[in-house]
Formats: C-alpha cells, structure tokens, sequence
C-alpha cells in the first residue's frame, strides 16, 4: 500500500476487491459545448483532444469494437484482467438525448468483464434528466463521473476560456452525491497566471466537497493549441513547471489530500511529439518513483 496517498490501485481495491482492473478509453465520437457554441466557441486554450485519446480510440469503431480491442491487448498479460469502460474524449455527456446516453453507457456496462464506467464531462452539462438515469444505472453496475474542475480562480477560469465557475463545479458534485454516484475531479496545476498557492488554494477547496478522487497534472503546452499560439507571440506570459519544482508542489498537494481521497495520478501523458513544454520524458510510473522517493526523503513517517 502507498504510505503517503491513496492511489489509484488501493481505489480501485477498495471499490472491486480481490479483481484487478483497467481503464479501457473510448472516443465515442462526442463534440464539445465550449466548441461548438453551444456554451462557448474556441474550446479551452490547452486543449487540443488528439493530446489526451490515445491511439487505440477512433469513433469509427464502434463502443463495442473499441471494448473488444483493448480487451484484446490486456488479455494476452492479464487473463483475468476487469474492465472500465472510460468515455474519455470531449464531453461525454453532450449533444445526445438523455435516453441515448443512457442507452450508450448502458451497452457498455453489459460488455463482458465490465465491471464499470466512468464518464468525462464538464460541470455545467449535467441536467437532472440524465443524473436520475445515472443512479438508476449505478445500481446494475458502477458509475463514476469525472468532471474537469481545473481551477477554483474565476480569472484563470476566464482566462483558460472554461466558460464555466468554480460553484458549477461544487453543484455538479453535490448533485451527484446526492445520487449516489463516485465523484472525480480533474484539476490542472501551472495555469497562466496561478502559482503554487492557487492550486494548494484550489485543492483545499475540492478536498471540502464530497468527491472521492482527484486527478492532478501539469499544465502542458501542446501543439495546435491556442495556448500554444499565445505563448508564443508573448500574449500569455507562462513559465511551466520544472520537473523538481513540479515534484516539491506534489509534495504539497499530498499534505492538503486527506486518506480517503483517491490521488489518481499527477502526470499528464500527452504523446511527446505533441508537447511543447514541460518536456520531461517521464512515463507515469517514472514520475511516481520519482515522487516515492521525494516523498521518502522528506518524511520517512509520513501517513505510516
Ligand atoms: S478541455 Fe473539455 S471542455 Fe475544454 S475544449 Fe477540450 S473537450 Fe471542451
């Protein structure tokens, strides 16, 4: 067991004892409300979803083939390996009937070996509709919706063009909560004008709320983005973390986490042709080694 944090795996021990689970990605072909002017237009400056789909996930397979594909690739080394499936790209809750994303989460829930699913959105496109068919679902089989916070600035919120607040995010969670469902929140440490207070300032914050995970990483500048384009002409003033200042602050954050959130990870895992800055060539569990050990030598007691 990790003696500094609850990580992904002892949440995952926690929610499915004695089976050993994956997360399996789906691009389910979904848009995006800050896209397509449904809530904003241009999208968030760092986004550029290519970064975050992995390569297995294409929209033209279907939920299904997707499931079956990577199945497929975990099989060979885990036979007994369970399964989450993960609407990943975009907004996973957007542009559908409620009826039919119901129906879509549903399909992939009764795959065998899927054991859950977990559901990427964004705080304002949760209508009361689709949490009710969510709970009724989260009886059959497991739901845990993640929702991309980011900060709790309203400037950097404005800045960053998320086009939504800081309370959209704690009504999303209460909401949930209220329905029974698992709650993850995914925050974004180095944004234009934030320091290390700002995120220990917006951990603190969702600590209070009723979540049961967070999911932490750097901010990354990648290509084909507008925060690529602004950084570079000056427009956005940015220097991204360095690979040891980056670890003191994990450090920081672990301290503000309390044990019964799930920290699920700290790295952003952009392809490293896609990214401009911080260029680290850290794989996840690097990083987690390198924390370890960070960790070790600042508090050997710490959590023990
Ligand atoms: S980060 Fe999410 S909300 Fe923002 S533009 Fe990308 S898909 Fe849309």
């Amino acid at each position: 067991m990790n003696p500094y944090y609850k990580d992904f795996s002892e949440y995952m021990k926690e929610l499915y004892p004695g089976i050993k689970v994956q997360k399996l990605s789906i691009d389910a072909g979904f848009t995006c409300p800050n896209r397509d002017g449904s809530i904003g237009t241009g999208g968030c400056i760092y986004c550029n979803n290519a970064s975050f789909t992995p390569g297995y996930c294409s929209p033209k397979d279907s939920i299904e083939t997707q499931i079956l594909k990577g199945k497929e690739f975990f099989r060979r080394k885990y036979p007994e390996m369970k399964y989450l499936a993960y609407f990943q790209s975009y907004t996973n809750t957007f542009g559908k009937s409620c009826d039919r994303l119901i129906k879509m989460y549903e399909k992939a829930s009764e795959i065998e070996d899927v054991v859950g699913v977990i559901i990427g959105t964004r705080p304002d496109c949760l209508p009361e509709d689709l949490l009710e068919g969510l709970a009724d679902l989260n009886k059959k089989k497991r739901i845990i919706v993640e929702i991309g916070a980011e900060t709790s600035f309203l400037h950097t919120l404005q800045l960053i063009n998320r086009n939504h607040t800081w309370d959209d995010v704690e009504k999303a969670v209460y909401r949930l909560n209220d329905k029974g469902i698992r709650t993850g929140l995914h925050l974004i440490a180095g944004l234009p004008g934030e320091d290390s207070g700002h995120v220990l300032a917006t951990v603190r914050q969702a600590c209070r709320l009723p979540i049961d995970s967070i999911k932490m990483h750097q901010l990354q500048i990648v290509k084909e983005t507008i925060l690529h384009r602004k950084w570079e002409t000056g427009e956005i003033e940015l220097t991204p973390y360095t690979l040891e200042e980056y670890l003191d602050l994990c450090v920081k954050i672990i301290n503000e986490v309390p044990r019964h959130i799930c920290i699920e990870r700290f790295l952003a895992s952009s392809p490293p042709d896609m990214v401009i800055a911080p260029k680290w060539g850290l794989k996840n569990y690097q990083f987690t080694n390198l924390l370890m050990n960070k960790l070790k030598y600042k508090d050997p007691h710490h959590g023990l």
